[in-house]
């Protein structure tokens, strides 16, 4: 017994910095450990955003800013939603936030009230759930499988909506599956929920450049889903600014008001240098960054092949972000070098002791029955990691 709120006692810690945790504990240990847990590019900051930050210091930058971000920056917000996603948005309409982890934050904490239901289309993002329970909100699951490459269908929605429906959250690309949700496909499902006006639809587009199909579509670009839609981004995965920690939101002007109001409480706003080098970073073109992405894309092609030379891995063929969702129930049941694999989670911690590779448990972003495993990495780690666990599962 502790004297800590029933609310943190029921939080579940992320899966994913548990495993980071883990990982990083068995390297102190003196394993030599290769991290695929973790979604974090491995790329330095783009020369233009160092810049722009040094000289935001040497500018003296330092005080607070507004709460919802300096104009400058969310005028290149505005701009940057047009440019890339067509959508229209005016300052009002936008929030600048601690990270899109905040941002999504702030949207369960300004929308939900207790019992409030949050469809979470399966798999999801780890914190969706928690962030969502911590708010008051129950997540519901909508199930999918490696079959309909991890995307729900229009009726699966349907099924899952209730009187108590609030708010769905969604990544498309999609962490931890790597799927997009073409033009058609969201239609669909956009079709059931214009049916059920009381629900907000948060479209997480963190991943929108790390996209390797040429489907590039926001819920908020359909006129009748523009005003229950927030869309949700950042700088963490295109620009390779984690560490940052800026996200950003565009939506209903009454729901940006609210997410101000909320972290004027928490936080006072964001911190002034990296919203400083926000600005450089979303008024270059994508172009800019587009070396990642085509890093990214050769390394899936490497993780594939490999993966799938190795026995019992099903995968799919992941369309953007940079993962791998492989369904691993193969080895449910089996005992290997003396341990028993019964899940998805047993399966993650007897790669990370036998092969001395980091991976997540699907169970985490409600699929027990696969891993996640991140291609944010070397090629020399990827190769070095997959001919491990070949090993490992011989
Ligand atoms: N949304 C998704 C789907 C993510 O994968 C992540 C990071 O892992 C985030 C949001 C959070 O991003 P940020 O670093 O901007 O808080």
């Amino acid at each position: 017994s502790n004297q800590l709120s029933d609310r943190v006692n029921n939080m579940a810690t992320s899966a994913t910095l548990a495993m980071a945790a883990k990982a990083r504990e068995l390297r102190e240990a003196g394993k030599d450990i290769i991290g695929l847990s973790l979604g974090e590019p491995d790329f330095t900051i783009p020369e233009f955003v160092k810049e722009a930050a040094i000289k935001a210091i040497e500018e003296d930058y330092h005080s607070y800013t507004p709460v919802d971000g300096y104009t400058e920056l969310k005028k290149a917000v505005a701009k940057k939603f047009e440019r890339d996603n067509n959508l229209d948005y005016s300052l009002s309409q936008i929030v600048v936030s601690t990270g899109a982890k905040q941002t999504l934050a702030n949207l369960a904490q300004v929308l939900l009230n207790k019992g409030d239901e949050v469809l979470l289309p399966a798999p999801y993002w780890v914190s969706y759930a928690d962030i969502s329970k911590v708010a008051g909100g129950v997540p519901v699951e909508i199930k999918s499988s490696i079959e309909t490459d991890f995307k729900v269908t229009p009726q699966a929605l349907e099924a899952a909506i209730t009187p108590k429906t609030k708010m769905m959250i969604y990544s498309s690309p999609c962490n931890p599956s790597g799927s997009v949700y073409s033009r058609e496909e969201l239609r669909a499902l956009a079709d059931v929920l214009v049916k059920h006006p009381q629900i907000i639809v948060v479209s997480d587009e963190i991943y929108e450049h790390i996209n390797f199909t040429d489907d590039r579509v926001s819920m908020a670009q359909f006129e009748d889903m523009y005003s229950r839609t927030v869309t949700v981004n950042g700088v963490s995965k295109a620009y390779s600014m984690t560490g940052w920690r800026i996200g950003y939101m565009g939506g209903p002007e009454y729901i940006a008001r609210a997410c101000t109001k909320m972290q004027g409480q928490v936080t006072s706003g964001a911190n002034c240098i990296a919203q400083r080098a926000t600005i450089a970073a979303l008024e270059n073109p994508p172009s800019k960054i587009q070396y990642m992405v085509d890093a990214f894309k050769e390394r899936r092609t490497l993780i594939l092949d490999l993966l799938n030379d190795i026995p019992g891995f099903k995968t799919n063929e992941p369309e953007g972000a940079f993962y791998v969702f492989p369904n691993v129930s193969h080895y449910f049941g089996k005992t290997l070098n003396g341990k028993k694999i019964e899940n998805a989670s047993d399966f993650a911690l007897y790669l990370l002791e036998e092969a001395n590779v980091a991976t997540v448990t699907g169970e985490a972003f409600g699929n027990p029955e696969c891993i996640r495993i991140s291609y944010a990495a070397s090629e020399k780690d990827i190769k070095e990691a997959m001919k491990r666990i070949k090993k490992a599962l011989a």
